[in-house]
């Protein structure tokens, strides 16, 4: 019998434009624009476009109607001068290995930015959570953390969840290590539930982060955060969490989808409400007072801020023009193609970005790994703070990068900068091993 998966989003899914395109070349255009920038050679990155590992392994499953299934499953080091690989587990039908190497880059220059003492991973299956049941989901996440198990660990390389994973997912990881190990070891992965030492904050972490840069943002826009009008595109942990928390801290939240579709409501969502509705009605559609629009209709609407928190590639060249909003804040990792980035920068329309944006979850990934170390946890209101701290400091830099190099609103490119500076910095201390 197939269970619902519990996500935090319900199913998962891409529109078509966005399929052909490859992310990893978005890095690697992304990595030449901040190189051009900082004057480097183009010897001087090339490492940086290689990944320093990728594994891929095949999965065998049995399914709850017998049959065994095989699946692939990826894990993508891409560097680990300044710490252990840090970076998400993700289950979409649409993972493959460019994807993985794509999000295990920005997990690099993500951890540099913040500047915590991680590198870049990132792991994931081709499979469809929302069809398997919640026994096919550990078994394939046993066997994933199984067969990856010389890869992984608290010195190595560090899972979270990501879309389609939870921290249901992580305790199976977690378990899993831990049974092989002969001892527990909560440090081998983050976004684990608290009793099995997860940090508090953690599950809210990424939304908090958006937040903080959104505030950022809007004051070097000179636009009051005081009833700023936020379209959202994803309604999962990301996108729930930054509704909830810019709503609380002001902001009204006009539109919100996933990807079944979106609600608008020009008078701003009661957020609380719209939650209480989705966990009773298992989806946003219907909520009292709103009007249905479509996930393009969110993303043309004329508003003060858009917030991409669904998956890569969904502002591409085919909708770009199309975008109204005076800011575009990054939830999602990699949600703009570095054509529509490009025509954002010539409309002026400053881009948040995903390494910015939302590296909150990072931030407190790498706070639950110190106190997994530590055996010793803060209170929630620590946790906070720190994020805040880390968050703001980050954003400074940014702001500094763009006053050196005279980047004018073009936070990518100044984010990338500190980021690869960061590496670079620390791989010429350390020198060519052997
Ligand atoms: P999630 O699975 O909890 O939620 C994804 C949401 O996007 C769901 O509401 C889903 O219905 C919606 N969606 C999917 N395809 C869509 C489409 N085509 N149009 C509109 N909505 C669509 O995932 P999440 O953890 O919220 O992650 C979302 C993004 O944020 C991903 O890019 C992820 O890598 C990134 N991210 C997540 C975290 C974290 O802490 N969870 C941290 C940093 C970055």
């Amino acid at each position: 019998m197939a269970m619902q998966w519990r996500g935090h989003g319900g199913p998962v899914g891409r529109p078509s434009p966005a399929i052909n395109e490859n992310p990893f070349d978005d890095v690697l255009e992304q990595v030449d624009r901040a190189a051009q920038v900082l004057g480097l050679k183009p010897a001087e990155v090339e490492l940086l476009k290689h990944p320093k590992r990728q594994v891929i392994v095949s999965l065998p499953v049995q399914m709850d109607n017998g049959t065994i299934q095989i699946f692939t499953g990826y894990r993508v080091l891409h560097d680990n001068t300044r710490g252990p690989g840090k970076g998400g587990l993700r289950y979409h039908p649409d993972v493959d290995l460019d994807e993985v190497k794509a999000l295990a880059a920005w997990m690099s220059w993500k951890c540099a930015l913040v500047d915590v003492a991680f590198g870049g991973a990132k792991g994931g299956v081709t499979c469809d959570p929302t069809t398997m049941s919640q026994g096919e989901l550990e078994r394939l996440t046993r066997r994933y953390a199984a067969e990856l198990f010389d890869e992984l660990g608290p010195t190595r390389d560090i899972p979270a969840p990501d879309v389609g994973t939870n921290a249901q997912t992580m305790a199976w990881m977690m378990d899993t290590y831990s049974m092989k190990m002969g001892y527990v070891e909560p440090g081998v992965v983050t976004g684990k539930p608290i009793v099995l030492g997860g940090s508090l904050g953690r599950e809210e972490a990424t939304g908090r982060g958006i937040v903080v840069t959104t505030r950022e943002a809007l004051r070097d826009l000179k636009i009051p955060f005081e009833g700023v009008r936020i379209a959202i595109q994803g309604f999962g942990n990301v996108g729930s969490n930054a509704a909830r928390l810019l709503a609380t801290a002001g902001a009204k939240i006009v539109a919100v989808s996933d990807v079944r579709g979106g609600i608008y409501r020009a008078d701003g969502f009661d957020v609380a409400s719209l939650l209480l509705y989705r966990s009773e009605h298992g989806s946003i559609q219907g909520f009292p007072g709103s009007q249905p629009l479509t996930n393009d209709e969110l993303l043309a609407l004329e508003c003060d801020v858009l917030i991409p928190a669904a998956l890569e590639g969904q502002l591409h060249e085919g909708n770009v023009d199309a975008i109204r909003a005076k800011l575009v804040v990054e939830g999602a990792n990699g949600p703009t193609t570095a054509e529509a980035d490009e025509i954002l920068r010539q409309r002026g329309i400053p881009v948040v970005p995903d390494i910015m944006a939302n590296a909150g979850g990072v931030v407190v990934s790498y706070f639950e790994w110190v106190q997994d170390r530590y055996g010793y946890f803060w209170p929630a209101a620590e946790v906070n703070a720190r994020l805040e701290e880390k968050m703001v400091s980050a954003y400074a830099a940014l702001r500094a990068a763009i006053d050196r190099h005279d980047l004018v609103n073009d936070l990518r490119t100044a984010a990338y900068t500190v980021a690869m500076q960061r590496i670079l910095e620390a791989r010429r201390l350390r020198g060519l091993y052997a």
